[in-house]
């Protein structure tokens, strides 16, 4: 695993009482840098440990602060009682506000979140292509301190992946039309791997199913521990990846450019689906030349079966200079932010404006065209405006492109065989919202 040094270690008494969970406790405890004694709590402690210890403290985008620290590890269990809305209550009481992922994990609730994409319930469904589907999870919170993220500060990880996997079995047979299942989007799995010892497990639990997929999203190097893992190719790795300098200095415990294709490179020789994002693209000085050796070195080194594209979006430009290192900023395609002026409650892809994120798109496509004439190459979560303007280009519209963790983009898929939102519509079944 990443070498840690967290300013404390947090696990709660049904990780202690269980020996194959104290015994996860016990290898990630002994991995670390620094010794530290695990403080063992109870859910009666949690009111204590936010409002006084100040536990949630650093989840703040990491950009904004001078020194960003690793974080806290906290080891819990699901508790899969159906009692979620009654200890919600009982958290909003105690004065700790909100029901955010962070929240649930120290509860220890919400192994999946229905993603309600584009649906009528999704109050930005005019304004981002996504897909509607269940996404998974198992931990909260992240050790790459990337500078526009928030979530730093504690790390919350599951540890009983083998009731997680139980329950998951009955989600997947209640939802046949979903095929593919991304695990996380705010944390990045591999990082505690191998010694948390729950990753393995899941792979391996997807590698029994039948057309069933695992979606592995990462930033990180670390993936010697799984090439010899009996997935049977139903593990999808996407590297979200970025260019020399994003990587870092924006992104800088990541793995560089060249270890993420590295790492791609050696989980492609052991039969797992690589594929990539290129999200979010930080138009940084040099972003041209940067970009085009990314891309030269993806196809030299590896064999991807799509590629997904994102500018860096979701921020007002003043929100946006206040997380990143303003003086990296091409200085052209910052004025045109600023000029723009473009708040994020009006669009979610805020803070480049349209000609310049199109500018973007259009070049890092004809670089990929440059090594191959037919990989897939979509949008993700851009708008219905980009899709209208780029589509023809891309060789697909909103609603049929394959995209690195889409519900239905399977190994290898060239366009989608459903319609994204139609396909859809027969879930959520209610009670997996509870658990
Ligand atoms: S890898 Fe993802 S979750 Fe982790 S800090 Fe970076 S953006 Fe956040
Ligand atoms: S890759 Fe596809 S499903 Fe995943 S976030 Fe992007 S648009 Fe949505």
């Amino acid at each position: 695993m990443y070498p840690l040094s967290p300013p404390a270690v947090y696990a709660h008494t049904s990780v202690v009482e269980e020996p194959r969970y104290k015994q996860r406790l016990d290898r990630v405890v002994a991995a670390l840098e620094t010794s530290v004694e695990p403080i063992v709590y109870r859910d009666e402690d949690i009111p204590r440990m936010v409002l006084e210890d100040g536990i949630l403290a650093g989840r703040v985008s990491m950009g904004t602060l001078e020194v960003v620290p690793d974080p806290i590890l906290l080891l819990n269990t699901f508790r899969f009682d159906g009692r979620r809305r009654e200890r919600f209550d009982w958290l909003h009481e105690q004065g700790i506000p909100g029901e955010g992922h962070i929240e649930a994990a120290l509860l220890g609730y919400e192994p999946w979140r229905w993603a309600c994409y584009n649906l009528p319930d999704d109050p930005h469904r005019g304004d981002k292509v996504c897909r509607p589907c269940w996404r998974l999870h198992f931990q909260h919170g992240c050790v790459h301190k990337c500078k526009y993220c928030g979530c730093g500060g504690i790390l919350a990880t599951m540890v009983n992946v083998e009731d997680w996997i139980s329950h998951l079995d009955r989600l997947i047979a209640a939802h046949p039309w979903q095929q593919t299942y991304l695990l996380e989007d705010d944390a990045d799995i591999p990082c505690l791997e191998p010694e948390l010892g729950c990753l393995g497990p899941i792979i391996e639990y997807f590698g029994t199913l039948e057309d069933r997929y695992v979606v592995i999203h990462t930033k990180s190097w670390n993936v010697d521990w799984m090439l010899d893992l009996p997935h049977n190719g139903n593990t999808i790795i996407v590297w979200s990846l970025s260019a020399d300098t994003q990587s870092r200095e924006i992104e800088p415990v990541c793995g560089t450019t060249e270890e993420r294709i590295e790492a791609a490179r050696k989980a492609q020789e052991a039969g797992y689906q690589i594929r990539y994002k290129l999200k979010p693209i930080v138009p940084v000085c040099g972003w041209r030349e940067e970009a085009r050796a990314m891309i030269d070195l993806i196809f030299e080194r590896t064999q991807p079966d799509l590629i997904s594209l994102c500018v860096f979006m979701w921020h007002a430009v003043d929100d946006m200079k206040r997380k990143l290192p303003v003086e990296l900023l091409d200085p052209k395609i910052l004025r045109a932010a600023e000029e723009a002026r473009i708040p994020p409650s009006e669009t979610m892809t805020a803070p480049y404006p349209d000609d310049v994120r199109a500018e973007i798109y259009e070049y890092h496509f004809r670089e990929i065209r440059r090594h191959d004439p037919d990989i897939p190459v979509s949008l993700s979560t851009e708008n219905w405006r980009m899709w209208r303007r780029l589509g023809p280009m891309l060789g697909f519209t909103a609603t049929d492109y394959v995209c690195g963790c889409g519900p239905n983009s399977t190994p290898g898929l060239r366009r989608l065989q459903v319609h994204p939102f139609d396909a859809a519509r027969g879930g959520p079944q209610a009670d997996f919202n509870e658990m």
